[in-house]
């Protein structure tokens, strides 16, 4: 629940109904109060109410109207089965009691995003939005900031950005995101996961128990994405690079966010297809939460993306080094090579996660790349496939270092060096950041 971007009704002014009114009125949200009763208590309450600015409402304007509010909250003495609630639950609105409305108070208000590729990039621009347009905010989760560790610094008001992974679904339970975004979904981490359907299926508990005043945005162009669409109670908001969809797209060039003009993706310093698409849910998350339209677009514009994702590094003797050590699988590496457009020089491999190469290698042929350097404990497997698919312009060698010293032998003036290697970094290193670190000081030496 976030009270200032939510509209809320009440039925009943007694003394719940009026403590949830105060509440809302009190943390600069909108509310409602429909109170029926002519009793002296029900008017004075009322009277009250009109008094401190919270808009006392008739029986006809909240039918007229009944649209326009995300949640009802029922006093104690109106039952569910209350003519305006049933209508209400009828057009899809969250229907609430003031003990749940008081009880949902203790938690914060969390933006969650997985998916497979595009995570900390997606939670980073948001956190940058939400901290251009003023809100109290915090990024937590599996960008390596335990929630716990940051529960004494989160206030009641604090939005909570929650980079959420697979391993951290396996075993949540009550977790409950106010908008849970679903990126992508690729082969990854199946050494752990065992089996695609497994992986799916974790992935969708980010919105297990969201209800009708919860918000799931979910990518249109990605089919397994796209198909969740019948699986969440929440709301869905679309994202989409390709189609006019009901939420956040890409038209002529342009981002839109419900036919509202957002801003040009060629002013944006993040750059490729996939980055469009983190800005996407970037947008419908930011729009969810109503901030206005030219601070968020000034955040996207001026946001220059997160270390060690496809990284500008240097450029040596006209060529420019780019580290993308994040890319830990195909997928994300195969969107690495869209984004490449002079010749590039291909740094790949590390340890093993159990993916198949061939699609890697399919884009590898279609893609900018002139020569492919295959290192770490991944380099002969690897090797089988770009043989088998007649890939011949290829260099093995164990170490990283190697690798890097390669890699800039065969790249001439004009072209690039991408290390995006498509594995894990532990056969090496103790992680991607130490692996993006050794390629940036390898490029620093050269
Ligand atoms: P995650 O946190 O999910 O691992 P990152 O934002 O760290 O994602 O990006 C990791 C890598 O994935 C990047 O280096 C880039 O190559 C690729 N990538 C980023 N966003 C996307 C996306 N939306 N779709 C596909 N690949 C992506």
């Amino acid at each position: 629940m976030h009270i200032k971007s939510q509209k809320f009704l009440i039925l009943g002014a007694s003394k719940s109904g009026f403590a949830v009114a105060k509440y809302i009125y009190d943390a600069g949200g909108t509310c409602s109060v429909l109170e029926e009763l002519n009793s002296e208590k029900a008017q004075m309450a009322k009277s009250k109410l009109i008094e401190m600015g919270v808009d006392c409402v008739s029986r006809e304007r909240v039918e007229e109207n009944l649209d326009f509010y995300d949640i009802v909250v029922l006093s104690p003495g109106v039952p569910i089965n209350h003519e305006i609630a049933v209508r209400a639950k009828q057009l899809g609105k969250r229907i609430i009691g003031e003990l749940e409305f008081g009880y949902l108070q203790f938690l914060p208000t969390m933006i969650a995003v997985t998916g497979t590729n595009g995570k900390t990039t997606t939670v980073s621009l948001i956190n940058e939005i939400l901290t251009h347009a003023g809100l109290n905010n915090k990024l937590v989760g599996n960008v390596g900031i335990p929630l716990t560790q940051k529960i004494d610094e989160i206030s009641k008001d604090c939005v909570c950005i929650v980079e959420t992974s697979s391993f951290q679904l396996e075993s949540v339970f009550s977790f409950c995101p106010h908008i849970a975004c679903i990126l992508n979904i690729a082969p990854d981490h199946l050494e752990r996961h065992y089996t695609m359907e497994n992986y799916v299926f974790l992935k969708k508990r980010i919105f297990k128990n969201q209800r009708e005043s919860e918000f799931t945005v979910l990518n249109y162009d990605d089919q397994t994405v796209k198909s969740f669409f019948t699986e969440t109670n929440g709301k869905v908001v679309w994202i989409s690079a390709k189609e006019k969809v009901d939420g956040a797209y890409l038209e002529n060039g342009k981002f839109y966010y419900k036919g509202e003009y957002i801003v040009d993706e060629r002013e944006l310093r993040l750059k490729g297809e996939h980055n469009a698409y983190n800005a996407l849910f970037a947008i419908a998350c930011a729009k969810l939460l109503k901030i206005e339209t030219s601070t968020l677009a000034e955040s996207i514009k001026t946001f220059n993306g997160v270390k060690h994702r496809i990284e500008f590094v240097a450029n040596k003797g006209g060529v420019d080094y780019y580290n993308d050590s994040k890319a830990t699988n195909t997928a994300s590496t195969i969107s690495a090579l869209s984004t490449m457009v002079k010749p590039t020089v291909l740094i790949l491999g590390g340890s093993e996660k159990g993916e198949d190469y061939t699609a890697l290698f399919e884009k590898v042929k279609v893609s900018a790349i002139k020569h492919v350097v295959l290192t770490g404990a991944t380099r002969y497997n690897l090797l089988e496939v770009a043989s088998r698919l007649g890939i011949y312009n290829l260099t093995v060698t164990e170490k990283f270092d190697c690798a890097v010293k390669i890699a800039s032998m065969y790249a001439q003036s004009g072209d690039c060096v991408l290390l995006s290697p498509a594995c894990a970094s532990y056969d090496a290193f103790s992680g991607f950041e130490e692996r993006g670190d050794a390629f940036v000081k390898l490029v620093g030496e050269l």
